[in-house]
């Protein structure tokens, strides 16, 4: 039984984290582990609950080494992915390859992987030098490091987290942002294959968790440590990550780069879930699209006639003289900290337009109520069914 693994050996008395929210610990040697030169494949992967199909055909591959973050809204099916990978729950369909080994059916234990949950799962009646140990104390004592060989790599490992001189602290005595450093301490000291982080971060104040994000990828670029990273938050996925799989109901919608996902979204659902978007529907004909009401049209070469819609971030929109592009009309100035966001109204169009301009010494400012013309300097145009796109 797997998850009697989870459970810390001693001491007894203390209340214990519950298994979903521990640090998975595993008994194979130290010093074998075969990360270099692993990859993770997933083909076909399909569970579902009762009527809902959690993960459908989610197929993906994951190079050594590789930072994927797993991106989608709550419900996506991150979550059980992860859980999947790390042998929590098993597929009712597809297959699970360890590099060359097929671990669809190995046990939690055999996998050898470290995880991370959204809630601090350290052990509160242990100090942070015990709790960091604690995967390698719990081995079966034949492949259980010797204890100075545990001490030295709980050293490195505090060193690591930029916590040197914490390990006799207690969890309480911590921040937050320093218990999920040393949760991750103790999810790398089995030098996991692959380390698997469910929205580690998603219970820290906005500030912290821009540090930390930060702060995880030098680290990741100093350990190469293969990771999987689960969040909702498009922002942490692109700062983050050399891959970002974007999730919808279970399926892999999209596959890419930051920079591919953000400039080049595969579909209309990728383009409004990874930023902000300007929305304007309608009609793709002769290779033209147009907005009823407006002269402005984009070219829309290859797409068939139809409803189609287009999509353009707030920073590519630009001000034009007041007779070129769309004609449309300031409605509000927002002032922030690094943008003015000047809202717009565009005849017969309930939604409003935004569009950004740097707030930089000497940049022009429309002002409220005048009509300007807005140029879309960079646009998506999807059809209705989704088919087919042009930019
Ligand atoms: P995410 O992590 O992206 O928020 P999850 O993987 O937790 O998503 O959930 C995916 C889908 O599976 C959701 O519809 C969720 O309600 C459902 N689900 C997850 N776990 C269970 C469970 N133990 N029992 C029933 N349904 C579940
Ligand atoms: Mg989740």
């Amino acid at each position: 039984m797997a998850l009697v693994n989870l459970i810390p050996l001693e001491p007894r008395s203390e209340p214990q984290p519950d298994a979903s929210h521990g640090a998975i610990v595993h008994d194979a040697p130290m010093t074998d582990s075969p990360k270099h030169g692993v990859a993770l494949h997933l083909q076909g992967i399909g569970k579902r609950y009762a009527s809902v199909a959690a993960l459908d055909d989610v197929s993906l591959d994951i190079a050594s080494g590789e930072l994927v973050a797993l991106l989608g809204p709550s419900g996506s099916g991150k979550t059980t992915l992860l859980r999947v990978i790390a042998g929590l729950l098993q597929p009712e369909a597809g297959r699970l390859l360890f590099g060359d080994v097929d671990a669809t059916r190995l046990r939690l234990r055999e996998r050898n992987v470290g995880f991370v949950f959204q809630h601090y799962a350290l052990f509160k009646h242990m100090t942070v030098a015990e709790n960091i140990a604690f995967g390698l104390r719990s081995r079966p004592w034949r492949k259980r490091p010797k204890r100075a060989a545990i001490a030295q790599r709980v050293r490195e490992l505090l060193a690591l987290i930029q916590l040197p001189e914490h390990g006799e602290r207690y969890p309480e005595q911590l921040s937050g942002g320093q218990k999920q450093r040393v949760a991750l301490a103790r999810a790398l000291a089995i030098d996991p294959t692959v380390l698997l982080l469910d929205e580690p971060f998603g219970a820290l104040d906005a500030k912290v968790r821009v540090e930390l994000r930060r702060w995880l990828r030098k680290l990741h670029e100093q350990t190469g440590q293969t990771t999987v990273f689960v969040t909702h938050d498009q922002d942490e996925a692109l700062e983050l990550a050399d891959r970002v799989v974007v999730l919808r109901d279970g399926r892999i919608e999209q596959v890419g780069t930051p920079e591919e996902i953000y400039a080049s979204p595969a579909s209309a659902y990728v383009f409004e879930f990874i930023g902000r978007a300007n929305v304007l529907e309608g009609r793709v004909g002769g290779g033209r699209f147009s907005l009823e009401g407006q002269a402005w049209q984009a070219p829309a070469d290859g797409m068939a006639d139809g409803a189609a819609t287009l999509y353009a971030r707030p920073h590519d929109l630009a001000i034009a003289p007041a007779d070129e592009g769309l004609r449309a009309h300031v409605t509000a100035i927002h002032r922030l900290a690094d943008r003015i966001g000047v809202e717009l109204a565009l005849p017969g169009r309930a939604r409003a337009l935004e569009l950004d301009l740097v707030a930089a010494p000497g940049v022009e400012v429309p002002a409220p109520g005048s009509d300007i013309g807005v140029r879309p300097l960079r646009f998506r145009i999807f059809s209705a069914d989704g088919a087919q796109d042009a930019r």
